[in-house]
């Protein structure tokens, strides 16, 4: 997956932080430090580089928590048949807790380098060594927050494969641009306007960026079909005029039946 024409910029996670931050701007910064915020939180480019450098930083972890796994799997069971449960049981407990503390050691030095401000490292490592399966997923503890920052259709465009992230991309833009201002204080209303033509923006960006477009014309199941609905990608004989599965959405034609 390629992703073009993107300027570096540092990473700066879209934390609940930012609202308190946002708080103390002037409206036009505050205006200014949204729109940055949401551009830096659908920015494929600095999510690659994110997700890259957390790799390297956690391969020698991501090794040692399969230390647990293979006591567990292998060491455990071999040793149990071999010299029987009670001879080998106080070895075996010593043998998980010994491999699950070798992890938790790691797992505290990644997360202390990886996430400095996050308050919840000790008590991590403390389940960790106590519960083997915690320290096996050891990694995963820190990567879903490195990515927690970053919006969840980032996140879909950039690990899923187009198969299966694109339902998904063309559903969440197709209701971002239908979503109609909502009723309620005036003010309040061209608020949640603003914001979410600024998200309409970032995630069009993200597009370009990654050179996709899920919104393009599907392929035709079968030659009786004549509608397409813009959502789902659902496909209809002449006559129907709703999809079944997306509310108040229009069917489209394909585009031979346009022409003709
Ligand atoms: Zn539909």
């Amino acid at each position: 997956m390629s992703c073009v024409g993107r300027r570096r910029k540092p990473s700066r996670p879209n934390t609940p932080g930012h609202l308190e931050t946002f708080r103390q701007l002037s409206a036009k910064e505050r205006a200014k430090a949204i729109r940055l915020s949401l551009r830096e939180s659908f920015d494929a480019d600095e999510l690659q580089t994110t997700w890259q450098k957390f790799q390297n930083a956690s391969r020698r972890l991501a090794l040692l928590t399969r230390l647990p796994l293979l006591w567990l799997i292998a060491v455990t069971p071999f040793a149990i048949v071999a010299l029987g449960p009670l001879r080998t049981w106080p070895y075996l407990l010593g043998g998980l807790f010994a491999s699950s503390l070798i992890v938790s050691i790691a797992f505290v030095r990644v997360h202390r380098r990886q996430l400095p401000a996050a308050a919840d490292r000790w008590l991590h490592a403390v389940s960790m060594t106590l519960f083997p399966i915690a320290s096996i997923r050891a990694v995963d503890r820190i990567s879903k927050e490195r990515v927690a920052g970053f919006n969840p259709l980032t996140v879909i465009a950039v690990f899923c494969g187009e198969d299966d992230a694109d339902p998904l991309l063309r559903r969440c833009g197709f209701d971002l641009d239908r979503a109609d201002a909502p009723a309620g204080e005036p003010a309040v209303a061209s608020c949640r306007e603003w914001y979410r033509a600024q998200k309409r923006a970032a995630f069009t960006e993200l597009l370009k960026a990654l050179q996709r477009n899920p919104f393009s014309e599907p392929a035709k199941s079968d030659e009786t079909v004549a509608l397409y609905c813009p959502r789902c990608h659902s496909q209809f004989e002449d006559g129907i005029t709703d999809c079944a599965d997306c509310e108040a959405v229009a069917l489209v034609p394909f585009e031979e039946r346009k022409r003709a």
